[in-house]
């Protein structure tokens, strides 16, 4: 056995998980508060049309849930007004964007079809 091995002490990790959740959320909030100031409150994607808008978001150019490392990252933000913030959002691709997958059950038979939503 490896002597740097580490018995449980028998405490959980429910606290310190919380106190890092809080410490994620200010960390969060005072970075986002430093990409606003460092894009000077601008909208950079508006800012790329020639456009001058308020930002009032901050998003991650690289998706959070690709890279979460990067999520507390400076460089990998950018000051976004709300619709252009939208505008990422909607890039992604919908799960169904043409229906909804259903099955039935009927007489103990599955059986597959499309509802589609209009
Ligand atoms: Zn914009």
């Amino acid at each position: 056995m490896k002597s740097g091995y580490h018995p449980s002490s028998g405490k959980r990790g429910d606290t310190s998980l919380k106190e890092q959740g809080f410490y994620h959320k200010t960390a969060w909030r005072r970075l986002r508060k430093l990409a606003l100031q460092r894009d000077h409150y601008l909208c950079q994607a508006c800012l790329r049309r020639g456009k001058i808008t308020t930002a009032t978001e901050v998003h991650h150019i690289k998706e959070l849930e690709d890279f979460p490392e990067l999520g507390l990252e400076l460089s990998n933000l950018e000051s976004l007004c709300w619709n252009c913030h939208e505008e990422t959002k909607r890039r992604k691709p919908a799960l169904s964007d043409t229906g909804v997958k259903i099955i039935k059950i009927s007489n103990g038979e599955e059986t597959e079809g499309w509802l589609n939503a209009d």
